[in-house]
């Protein structure tokens, strides 16, 4: 983070974010009205948030990450905003496809999901994403499902088919209020299974699966066998964030069937709505389609990272595009994203170093306090990041034409250092050139050897180029390439 703002003196400390005048107004898409509303939390200062997080059967790719970036991007504005957040994440720890896996290598469930959860944890420190407060795992909340089954129950809400329960969507008037479906056109999304032909109606989802030969069950009243997986976040949000909570996030994906069916199973039980703002993140696409993992066409960050990218690159580009926009992706999209945040960072060290101008200069001043000022603006304004980001952009260019003139005024150059730094508190970012690392170095030089492998040469030799400027020789040799620091 950037230090030495000398802000501590006339803000007592607060965050900068206060230092803007005008009181604000957060507004956010709200899927279930599909319009933009203001946010309120349920208690003043407070948001719950609960984010459907990642089934843990192998490594996330890219697409996963841009919903678990915005997700990132969302908690670091609500605090910025001066607001003290309870997110909590859940793991998908139990479903067809971590059993698939597990079974496919021989080993015990939980030994593969533990093995994906630790790197996932390590792919939320290399996008530098603040851990939740709570990441539950469903395996560890099958009593808090049996306890919710058994209201839904009570309420005539489930009925048991073959060795299975079920929902009985016909019981739930308001259903397909989130996905603003057509009750009748209404499929059955990929995730349920397709050999139920004992259902009353084609639209019921499995709330509890019968046990199958090779599968962990659970001895329950309706007798042994797995939690379906909408089942799991609507226990674990509820059991941990109460019946009603303010914000529920997930990719675009997720709308229909799984989040109508979580409100299906939370208000069933409690009748009462369990979310405020359900909001949602459009899809990272590949070639114009998404990425998914069943159609292979995906890049882990692990992928981009054996590639020699840089994850602070991948982060910039995930949040250049606002959450509700697709965003397609592309390796030279990836570099344009580094050149971007590589601008922010030349001009900060340039910035740091000017010496500041003795006359004040109140235009100059007042100029950059309004970028600031439509920099937070765009952020309240549904997370627009692009928006958000233009503006930094503009402040940028306005200071670099002073500092060619000969410096910014004491005033200025505060307002510019608080823009900067709110940048970096709700980007989740860091300004200050980087010292380039020993393993920054080789992951440079491993994506030069890549582009020259693919007959790259112009991009081999900026890469060289770039390392130049940054102090670092490079020298072929038969054993490969070698380097030092000039
Ligand atoms: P999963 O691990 O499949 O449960 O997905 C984890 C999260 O990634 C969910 O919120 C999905 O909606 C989200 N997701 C999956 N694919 C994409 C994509 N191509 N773009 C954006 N988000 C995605
Ligand atoms: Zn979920």
């Amino acid at each position: 983070m950037m230090d030495g703002l000398g802000l501590e003196a006339d803000t007592g400390g607060r965050r900068p974010s206060i230092l803007y005048e005008r009181t604000s107004m957060i507004r956010f898409t709200n899927t279930l009205t599909r319009r933009l509303e203001e946010f309120v939390p349920l208690k003043p200062g407070r948001v719950n948030l609960y984010s459907c997080g990642p089934t843990v059967y192998d490594y996330a790719h890219i697409g996963n990450f841009r919903t678990f970036v915005w997700v990132d991007f969302l908690v670091r504005f609500l605090q910025w905003e001066g607001l003290s957040v309870k997110h909590v994440m859940n793991l998908t720890d139990i479903d067809d496809k971590t059993i698939r896996r597990s079974n496919e290598e021989g080993v015990p469930l939980r030994e593969l999901t533990d093995r994906f959860a630790r790197a996932f944890f390590e792919d939320l420190e290399t996008l530098h994403i603040l851990p939740a407060d709570i990441y539950p795992r469903a395996t560890e909340h099958v009593e808090q499902m049996q306890d919710l089954l058994k209201s839904l129950e009570s309420r005539g809400l489930t009925y048991l088919s073959g060795d299975s329960l079920y929902y009985r969507i016909r019981g739930f008037l308001p259903y397909g209020l989130l996905s603003h479906l057509d009750k009748d056109g209404m499929k059955d999304g990929a995730r349920v299974e397709s050999d139920e032909y004992d259902k009353e109606s084609p639209r019921d989802f499995v709330l509890w699966k019968g046990s199958k030969p090779g599968e962990p069950s659970w001895n329950s009243p309706w007798g042994d066998g797995r939690p379906g997986w909408h089942l799991e976040c609507s226990a674990m949000s509820t059991h941990y964030l109460g019946d009603t909570f303010d914000i529920h996030t997930g990719g675009a994906d997720l709308v229909f069937p799984h989040h109508e069916n979580e409100i299906a199973q939370s208000q069933g039980a409690t009748g009462k709505p369990p979310v405020r703002y359900w909001l949602h993140a459009a899809f990272l696409l590949i070639n114009g389609e998404k990425m998914s993992k069943s159609k292979g066409n995906y890049y882990t960050l692990r992928d981009l990272l054996e590639r020699g990218e840089d994850p602070d690159a991948v982060r910039y580009l995930l949040l250049s595009v606002p959450y509700r926009k697709q965003l397609n992706f592309t390796l030279d999209g990836l570099e344009a994203a580094g050149s971007a945040l590589q601008r922010i960072r030349d001009f900060t060290a340039r910035f740091k170093d000017s010496p500041r101008s003795a006359s004040a200069n109140g235009e100059l001043r007042s100029a950059i306090q309004a970028h600031r000022t439509a920099f937070r603006a765009a952020l309240e304004d549904d997370l627009n990041s692009a928006n958000a980001l233009g503006e930094l952009f503009e402040a940028i260019r306005t200071a670099n034409v002073a500092l060619d003139a000969g410096g910014l005024s004491q005033g200025a150059a505060q307002e510019m250092e608080i823009l900067l730094s709110d940048f970096e508190a709700v980007f989740g970012l860091e300004t200050s050139p980087r010292v380039l690392l020993d393993a920054d170095i080789e992951a440079l030089i491993e994506k030069r050897q890549q582009a020259r492998r693919e007959k790259n040469f112009a991009e081999a030799d900026r890469i060289r180029d770039e390392l130049k400027g940054k102090g670092i020789i490079l020298e072929d040799t038969p054993q490969g390439v070698r380097w030092k620091r000039a």
